[in-house]
């Protein structure tokens, strides 16, 4: 066996605190070593020259890079001794920039952790065997879970390169939040003008079959390759027949009285009900919680609602469905909800009906809202309007240390709109720091200070009412003083959260949480939209809060990283999987139960364990949990681990 090892010193990364050629001349004395030098950025192209160079000529039949984390750049470093002949599986890196130089100060102890890391990784290289991966075909559709307008985005695009895709959304209508606004910062667009034509695409889109009201409720299987059950909700309406003319809502004996989700129960609706006027698909769904009929299996003396359909589309006998299918990679765009304002009782939300929220705000002010776009608290236009920024964003006492990035805007669009429909009324805004990085929201920001509106910075502790009149207490940080505003509507900025149902979904898919319970990316800066789970993608708020156009921008980029799988036709899988002794395994099922990934069956012939090698992830769990140990870990075996600690003490 011939070993080489390639020493970085990564500019000044490593090499400042580890002595780079005392290391390579001691990795020299090491069992096999035929090689072992140092150079200045092993990464760059003279480097992978170098390893490829010495492999061609010194015969050599294992690698060691010392350098950076295995995740920046093994796999240069398996392309790079691959191109030259080798086995990729033949490599092994040892981190000395993460693991040594860029933790340890002292330069003596540092170089000597270095070179027992190299021991370690040199005595790990000998015993690796050559593997070979797998390829598997890749199913030529995608499943977008979330109809906002990330997943609208995502969606169009797939089935546009010519992919079938299934697009799930948990509410009637597809359009999210955006649907829920009235214009759009910095550019005051109206938000439905520019959303509408979108989800009209979606509907018209042979490629897309949307399932509305409808949950993934499981998912099995692999990239490429993927099981997944979709529960579709009974409407209670035939959509084929219905015609959307809301006849039946205009009938329902309850009509006008119950709380309207959409408008965030600013107004009243009937059982029948569509989201939104723009509702896409068209279709009328009976809110089975406040039927009457569907509760109680009565309603007066009539089915109103049925009679006046003359489409006949009322059917109370639907049951929910489950629908499975095939699907080669998933972009999951399931969005956020606004922070629940009752968590601070300070602000008095809840309590007095004139403290509402920034997405309540969005409805008053809208012209298919409640008000018809006019503002008004208790039937009066506000003369005195306070909004309070970071409400639930920022603040440690409710969890969230996050900003949520677009609050400090739509405040300034909500004190522009104010003061457009109520110019002779006072606008104050109470704000913590105003965070205007996009493109035009400086400006805007400064336009809306033009329009007259007054910041304040601090901290505001409470809203409270005094002889029947709202007041917010703050402390101004700028001056120092104690202030006291009379107000007539306080808007609270609220932040934006993961979603009830995030958790849920994140246990499904098998792909983690961030600390900040938003769904996390495979790297922060690198790779932004992929996930944990290879074929799994993030788009939009489900990845962290952010506005319209960063989550189109993201959503772009997980529909091409779909359409790079799909196109692909096939996917190569690392050879990492678990083998099992046949002759060792006792079939005791513990394996099966510990695996994360079901990728352990009970072959009950021959009582035996199998493993699914396209399934198994190399975790090494069934091995650790194996009490025969009959299940050996493929480029993790016992002896190469175990070879790897002693090189290391
Ligand atoms: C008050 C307020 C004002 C704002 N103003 C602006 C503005 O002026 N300009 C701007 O650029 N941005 C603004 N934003 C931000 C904007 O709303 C978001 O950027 C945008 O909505 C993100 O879209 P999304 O598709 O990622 O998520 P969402 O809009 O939240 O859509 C997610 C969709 O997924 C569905 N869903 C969730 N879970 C599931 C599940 N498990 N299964 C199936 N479906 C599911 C939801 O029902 C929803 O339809 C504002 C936000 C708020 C709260």
């Amino acid at each position: 066996m011939k070993i080489g090892v390639y020493i970085c010193h990564c500019g000044v990364n490593i090499a400042s605190n580890v002595d780079v050629k005392q290391v390579a001349s001691y990795a020299k004395t090491l069992p096999n070593v035929a090689v072992s030098t140092d150079y200045v950025y092993m990464c760059s192209e003279p480097g992978q020259e170098l390893i490829k160079k010495d492999i061609r000529e010194k015969a050599l039949d294992r690698v060691v890079v010392a350098s950076c984390s295995p995740t920046m750049h093994e796999p240069t470093f398996r392309t790079t001794v691959q191109e030259a002949g080798l086995n990729p599986y033949c490599f092994e890196m040892a981190n000395i920039r993460e693991q040594c130089s860029w933790v340890h100060e002292d330069r003596e102890k540092a170089t000597e952790k270095a070179v027992g890391l190299i021991k370690s990784a040199v005595a790990r290289v000998s015993l690796l065997e050559p593997l070979e991966e797998k390829e598997v075909p890749v199913m030529q559709t995608a499943l977008v879970i979330g109809g906002g307008i990330a997943g609208i985005q995502a969606s169009l695009d797939i089935a546009n390169a010519g992919f079938k895709v299934y697009l799930v959304e948990k509410e009637p209508s597809i359009g999210g939040r955006m649907a829920q606004l009235d214009k759009t910062f910095p550019t005051l667009d109206c938000s439905s003008c520019i959303l509408t034509p979108k989800m009209v695409e979606v509907g018209r889109n042979k490629n897309i079959e949307l399932l509305t009201y409808s949950e993934v409720v499981d998912v099995s299987g692999y990239v490429g390759n993927f099981k997944v059950k979709v529960k579709k909700k009974p409407r209670y309406i035939d959509v084929e027949k219905c015609t959307g003319c809301g006849n039946c809502a205009s009938a329902c004996r309850l009509k006008g009285r119950i709380p309207d989700e959409f408008n965030l129960g600013l107004s009243k609706r009937a059982v029948p009900y569509i989201l939104f006027p723009q509702a896409v698909p068209l279709k009328y769904t009976i809110d089975p919680n406040h039927c009457l009929y569907i509760q109680k299996g009565k309603c007066g003396d009539r089915l109103l609602c049925k009679e006046a359909c003359t489409a006949d589309a009322i059917n109370f006998d639907q049951k929910e469905e489950f629908l499975e299918i095939e699907i080669g990679t998933i972009v999951v765009a399931t969005g956020i909800d606004p922070f629940n304002a009752a968590l601070k009782p300070e602000y008095g939300y809840g309590k007095y009906p004139e403290v509402i929220t920034g997405l309540e705000f969005e409805r008053l002010s809208s012209a298919s809202g409640p008000t018809g776009g006019e503002i008004l608290v208790n039937g009066k236009k506000p003369k005195k309007i306070v909004f309070i920024s970071c409400v639930g964003s920022r603040d440690k006492q409710v969890g969230n240390e996050y900003c949520s990035r677009v609050c400090c805007m739509y405040t300034a669009k909500h004190a522009h709109l104010v003061k457009e429909k109520i110019p002779e009324s006072e606008v104050v805004v109470c704000y913590t720091d105003v965070r205007a990085f996009g493109k035009g929201f400086e400006e805007f920001y400064d336009r809306v200070k033009n329009e007259g509106v007054i910041y304040r910075r601090g901290n505001v502790g409470e809203v409270y009412k005094k002889a029947g009149q709202l007041v917010v207490r703050g402390e101004d940080t700028l001056t120092g003083e104690v202030h006291e505003e009379e107000a007539d509507l306080v808007v609270l900025a609220v932040g934006l959260i993961q979603r009830n149902e995030g958790v849920g979904l994140a246990g499904l898919l098998r792909i983690p949480l961030g600390h900040d319970k938003f769904f996390l990316e495979a790297h922060p800066k690198l790779r932004p939209v992929d996930t944990a789970m290879k074929g799994v993608y993030l788009a939009g708020c489900a990845q962290g809060p952010k506005d319209i156009p960063d989550s189109v921008a993201q959503a772009k980029g997980a529909a091409s990283s779909a359409l790079v799988l799909l196109e692909s036709g096939g996917v190569k899988l690392e050879p990492y999987s678990a083998m099992i002794d046949k002759d060792r395994c006792g079939g005791c099922r513990i394996c099966e139960m510990v695996c994360s990934y079901s990728a352990l069956k009970y072959d009950s012939e021959e009582k035996v364990m199998t493993v699914n090698e396209a399934l198994c992830e190399g975790c090494g769990t069934c091995s650790s949990a194996c009490p025969s140990g009959a299940i050996k870990m493929n480029h993790f075996t016992k002896e190469q681990t175990l070879a790897q600690i002693r090189g290391l003490i």
